[in-house]
């Protein structure tokens, strides 16, 4: 194992114990550079990094290294500037393996259903994932579950773990394909220990009841890594063990995978998340600042800035969160207005100034008018007087905002062409229905107001 992982491995385990926030601000950028004698030498952003953690998080720490590997490591946490006037001596010395225990899932424990916030765009995901957890091995074998990047797979896939791990006695492994791809190339550079590592190979992926591989993107070019995971594959679906995989994109988009690969791909069940609408930013960022202490000193409009502004992925979204907090924690201010907010987040989101959300506000009118909801709106959903008011609702955003077909596009889970047509049909009938025009009107007397 090199250093990085192992030092992965102390943070994952230290990720799991602490508030996502907390992990963020003290751990996220730390590094390994160096290992003198039985000393790992950490370095992290600041002095003020540095003190918290050597202050508050030397028992958490500790740990971390002892749960990571046999050895009894000790750790220096250097900074920056510290590495600089200092240039450690580099010594390659080899970091013992942890002894591959049974029960070791490698899953994060703060990733849970119960901060999976979910919406339109990634409910389907969800709810075929608990499904798959409640069930596993019986129901969809493989799942496959592709998006962009920072849109939750990742955490998905923990979630239907620790769920079956508290659930039940089943074994659950999780690995990303290149942890994957490197226990497999292991075997093939130390002729000596071969044997001994292909035991401790299949003893991890073959005596599990769940395989969870997360970015299965990386698999692709790699031949004889392909082969193996076909045969692993192979073996624990017939032995009726749940496989679930995540992707990039989806499995016909993986060129550099083997078609026997992306057929037993979609043996299963295929779910794909989109990025997050308006409606599932806004609750995300609810649910990531309740109970912390920034809660009570943030305007409502400040939610609405972030929500708006961040508009890509979930990760992004976080990344402001934890900003303004960072922010808040080194100004004390005694509320969190939107000047304050746009001070702090202007590197990280730009000068935008969008703050109301136009689209989100049509949205509403029109669902009330026509007595339906917003996620009707923006579901699936095709029957007569859902695709009526949707076709309305996104003619008025095109006619009355600023927002690009690309943006409403978006916001009603849509594409372009879509939004087009719509209001072509719309605009069409405008001309021609008394009653139409009526409806409209009536429409934008309640958006007003
Ligand atoms: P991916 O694996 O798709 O790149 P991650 O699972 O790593 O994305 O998600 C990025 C971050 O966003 C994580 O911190 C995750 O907890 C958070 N996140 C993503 N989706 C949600 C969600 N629906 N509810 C709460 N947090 C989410
Ligand atoms: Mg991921």
């Amino acid at each position: 194992m090199d250093r990085k992982e192992f030092w992965n491995n102390c943070l994952n385990y230290i990720n799991s114990k602490l508030e996502n926030i907390s992990f963020n601000i003290w751990f996220k950028d730390s590094e390994l550079i160096d290992l003198r004698d039985n000393t790992l030498i950490i370095k992290v952003n600041s002095e003020f990094v540095k003190q918290h953690i050597t202050t508050y998080y030397d028992d958490l720490v500790e740990e971390a290294l002892s749960n990571s590997s046999p050895n009894n490591y000790t750790y220096e946490i250097v900074t920056q500037d510290e590495v600089e006037q200092n240039e450690p001596v580099v010594i390659e010395e080899k970091i013992e393996l942890p002894k591959y225990k049974d029960n070791n899932s490698y899953l994060n424990e703060s990733y849970t259903f119960e901060n999976f916030v979910i919406g339109e765009t990634n409910r389907l995901a969800a709810t075929v994932g608990l499904s798959v957890a409640e069930q596993p091995g019986k129901l969809y074998n493989p799942l496959f579950i592709y998006g962009k990047s920072g849109l939750g797979k990742t955490h998905l896939m923990h979630a239907i773990g620790n769920y079956i791990r508290n659930n039940s006695d089943k074994t659950v492994l999780y690995v990303t394909s290149e942890t994957f791809i490197s226990d497999f190339t292991r075997l093939y550079k130390k002729d000596e220990e071969r044997v001994e590592l292909e035991e401790h190979f299949k003893d991890k992926y073959r005596n599990v009841d769940v395989l969870l591989i997360d970015d299965i993107q990386f698999l692709g070019g790699a031949t004889k890594t392909q082969d193996e995971f076909f045969n692993t594959f192979n073996f624990l679906h017939e032995g009726k063990k749940q496989i679930i995989i995540s992707s990039d994109r989806s499995p016909d988009d993986l060129k550099l995978l083997e078609d026997r690969l992306k057929t037993r791909f979609t043996w299963g069940l295929t779910v794909n998340i989109t990025p997050p609408d308006y409606e599932l930013r806004l609750k995300i960022i609810k649910n990531k600042i309740t109970g912390h202490e920034v809660s009570r000193l943030i305007r409502p409009e400040v939610l609405e800035y972030i929500a708006n502004n961040c508009e890509s992925d979930v990760r992004h979204l976080e990344g402001a969160i934890n900003r303004l907090y960072a922010v808040t924690a080194m100004y004390s201010p005694k509320e969190i207005n939107l000047e304050f907010a746009q001070d702090a987040l202007r590197d990280y989101i730009g000068n935008s100034l969008y703050i109301t959300n136009n689209i989100a506000k049509i949205q509403k009118a029109v669902a009330e008018y026509f007595d339906l909801t917003v996620d009707n709106l923006k579901s699936k959903k095709r029957t007569a007087n859902i695709k009526n008011a949707r076709q309305i609702a996104m003619y008025i955003c095109k006619m009355t905002t600023e927002e690009t077909i690309e943006r409403i596009g978006l916001e009603f889970n849509r594409d372009h062409a879509t939004v087009i047509h719509a209001c072509n049909r719309i605009d069409e009938e405008y001309k021609s229905s008394e009653e139409l025009r009526e409806q409209i009107k009536e429409i934008k007397i309640k958006i007003a107001n």
